[in-house]
């Protein structure tokens, strides 16, 4: 399994740079035009390439999620692990904890769910402000007043809940949360400035190519970090099991979206490189207790929510 994620991980860096160009394409066959090959196989490559480059400016990676989903796991009470295994059948949080990333182009109006846009100056949050962001290329964002991640956490924590929704709405509910609380905690997932870093370009453990893209910000924060850990998969959350407990962090379980948020944007702020700056073994060392910190706190937080929606 661990294996199977390193390759994933691998495969994401390395088409990564691929993706650029097709990143505002908005139907796989422009996308497949645009990429000028017709073979068949290699449209079936690309094809589940385009799939899988829809991951990295839109959360930690795969690693991270599975990672968080396996803490909240550890965590659940009785009655809300039983309620997880009726909703998810033969999946468990971890198996679900990326399908919010898989779907996001066939459901485009998912796409600013993922984030929330505090502009750099700003003290905070704003609802006003953050979570109506409408713009042509996405027409549903015209009618979405709660298009950002905050929002989204409580609308489906809401949905979870209902005993009366349906037993697909809220199993869509449940891969959203374990999903978003993740995200909400990624500090790059809460602020404006040069979209979350993706637009920052930096120099990655001396290189400044990430597989066959330059490197930036952002997805030094969902993969680079976390892949120079090498830890992986039960050994990583072994890791963040022993934080929690040493840093006490079940004191920090509650709270709720917004203030996780304004965490990650005050963090954000404190992480920030300017173009060209390096993510080396000082930014390393000085960071990675922050990274490791925010998985945690992410795997707590989604546990306590979960047994508020379904351990009651
Ligand atoms: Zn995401």
């Amino acid at each position: 399994m661990h294996e199977a994620n390193g390759l994933l991980v691998s495969l994401v860096r390395n088409c990564a740079g691929i993706c650029d160009g097709f990143w505002e394409s908005t139907t796989y066959s422009s996308a497949l035009e645009c990429a000028d090959i017709y073979n068949p196989p290699m449209r079936i490559f690309l094809a589940v390439l385009l799939v899988v480059c829809s991951v990295p400016s839109f959360a930690w990676g795969p690693e991270g999620h599975r990672v968080v989903a396996d803490v909240a796991r550890d965590h659940l009470n009785a009655q809300a692990r039983r309620a997880v295994v009726q909703l998810l059948g033969n999946d468990d949080l971890a198996s679900v904890s990326n399908w919010a990333d898989e779907i996001r182009r066939e459901r485009r109006e998912t796409y600013g769910w993922h984030f929330v846009d505090i502009p750099w100056d700003a003290d905070g949050f704003s609802e006003s402000r953050d979570c109506y962001k409408p713009t042509e290329r996405d027409p549903s964002s015209f009618s979405d007043h709660h298009n950002c991640i905050v929002d989204r956490i409580e609308i489906f924590e809401r949905g979870l809940a209902d005993r009366r929704a349906s037993r697909g709405d809220r199993v869509e509910a449940l891969k959203f949360l374990v999903h978003f609380v993740g995200d909400v905690h990624q500090p790059l997932h809460a602020v404006a400035r040069a979209r979350g870093g993706n637009d920052i370009y930096i120099v990655q453990f001396g290189s400044s190519r990430c597989g066959s893209r330059p490197c930036d910000l952002h997805a030094a924060w969902d993969f680079g970090l976390i892949e120079h850990t090498q830890q992986r998969g039960s050994e990583y959350v072994e890791l963040l099991e022993r934080l929690i407990t040493s840093q006490h962090l079940e004191r920090e379980a509650g709270g709720n979206p917004e203030g996780w948020a304004n965490e990650s944007f005050r963090l954000a702020h404190e992480v920030w490189l300017n173009d060209g700056g390096a993510v080396d073994q000082s930014y390393y060392r000085r960071n990675i207790p922050i990274v490791d910190q925010r998985l945690a706190l992410a795997g707590i937080r989604l546990a306590q929510l979960l047994n508020d929606a379904l351990g009651k």
